[in-house]
């Protein structure tokens, strides 16, 4: 059964007289416009059955004379039968019938690209705050210097693949619902390169590529964080003659400090007074990632108290600036007393009174907490 009584010739949108190749045109147009992977048109399945019914009768001279004459009932009265076809297969159908190059793919592929290596950096928190450089050691494909790449012993040159002719690309015939078709696919014998070596150079054995062990100095910036990739185009190893290298992906791992903890940018760390010094005051020497710093807590220090050193946290990666130090106070109370110092607080606790700890009147528990998470 038909699918359609619609004009044929209106279908495909060619004229009366159109030549076959004409006819061939326009099935083109329609088919690259309607296929299922690329139209959005819900209506795109429909169209395109009528339009495959329309060329398959337009296309063969025998049933477009007979439809020419006597119309869909002429095609009817000789038991025309459209095609029926999986909507879903019509990708294989159409580069079955047009080849691959419907859709712009297909004929000799490019030089394959090098693939990429990845490689790993272990750094130390200062590290990674000042920048650093390491090298990497590995083993990288390389052209082989022998052949110059090409696979092929000097003094021999690959020749044309005998399998595609060079084409890197062989045509199978087969039976579809359009008739017999011949559709292309990548030459199994060279893979698609169009040649193949005879004689293979020996340093590679036919390969065109070696493998070097290389060493590379990776510049590592300040303030990279644990875990970013740091990427070396074309660092990787080779492709084919004429086809790129492949990339060097590091991946960059920061020993965490048991000094500081890092927040982002900004560094967070404690500094342990004791009961005396906070009460008295003192100067302190605080490990910074620069180095210590002394200092100076006044008298009445309290613990939970946060000390924000401006700038003196991680460097901004590839940006200005630095990150904060955040310093938390912590204040040690005596554990084990002898006698002589357990009366000197007990005379010092009968001298306190509620003066000696009434906090500061902008100094609630609530605000500490809030500055130390800020
Ligand atoms: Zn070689
Ligand atoms: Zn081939």
């Amino acid at each position: 059964m038909a699918t359609t009584e619609r004009d044929y010739y209106e279908l495909l949108g060619v004229g009366r007289t159109a030549t076959e190749a004409e006819i061939k045109k326009a099935f083109r147009g329609l088919a690259r416009e309607l296929h299922p992977d690329v139209s959005e048109d819900p209506d795109a399945e429909a169209r395109f059955k009528e339009v495959v019914e329309a060329y398959e009768v337009l296309s063969s001279p025998e049933r477009r004379e007979l439809y020419d004459r006597f119309g869909h009932a002429g095609l009817r009265s000789r038991g025309f039968e459209p095609t029926s076809f999986d909507f879903g297969t019509l990708g294989d159908l159409f580069s079955a019938f047009f080849g691959d190059d419907l859709f712009g793919v297909g004929g000799r592929r490019g030089a394959a690209r090098g693939a990429d290596i990845a490689a790993e950096v272990v750094l130390e928190l200062g590290d990674a705050a000042r920048g650093t450089s390491r090298d990497v050691s590995l083993g990288v494909a390389v052209a082989c210097e022998t052949c110059g790449g090409n696979g092929a012993e000097p003094g021999t040159q690959p020749v044309a693949c005998p399998t595609c002719g060079g084409a890197g690309r062989v045509q199978q015939v087969s039976n579809t619902v359009f008739g017999q078709f011949v559709r292309a696919q990548t030459c199994p014998r060279c893979d698609g390169s169009g040649h193949v070596v005879e004689h293979p150079c020996k340093t590679c054995r036919g390969n065109g590529r070696v493998v070097e062990e290389r060493t590379i100095a990776v510049e590592i910036p300040p303030g990279i964080h644990d875990g970013q990739r740091i990427r070396l185009g074309g660092e990787g190893h080779a492709g084919e003659p004429g086809g790129r290298a492949g990339d060097l992906y590091v991946l960059v791992r920061v020993r965490p400090d048991p000094r500081f903890v890092r927040e982002g940018n900004d560094l967070i760390s404690q500094v342990d007074l004791t009961v005396t010094q906070a009460a008295l005051g003192a100067t302190v020497a605080v490990p910074t990632i620069d180095g210590d710093l002394e200092l100076e807590f006044e008298p009445g220090t309290q613990p939970g108290q946060v000390r924000v050193i401006r700038g003196a946290g991680m460097p901004v990666l590839q940006g200005r600036g630095r990150g904060d130090h955040r310093l938390l106070v912590n204040v040690t109370v005596p554990r084990r007393l002898t006698d002589e110092q357990r009366r000197l607080l007990a005379d010092f606790e009968r001298t306190a009174d509620e003066e000696t700890y009434r906090p500061d009147d902008d100094e609630g528990f609530f605000d500490k907490l809030k500055s130390a998470f800020r």
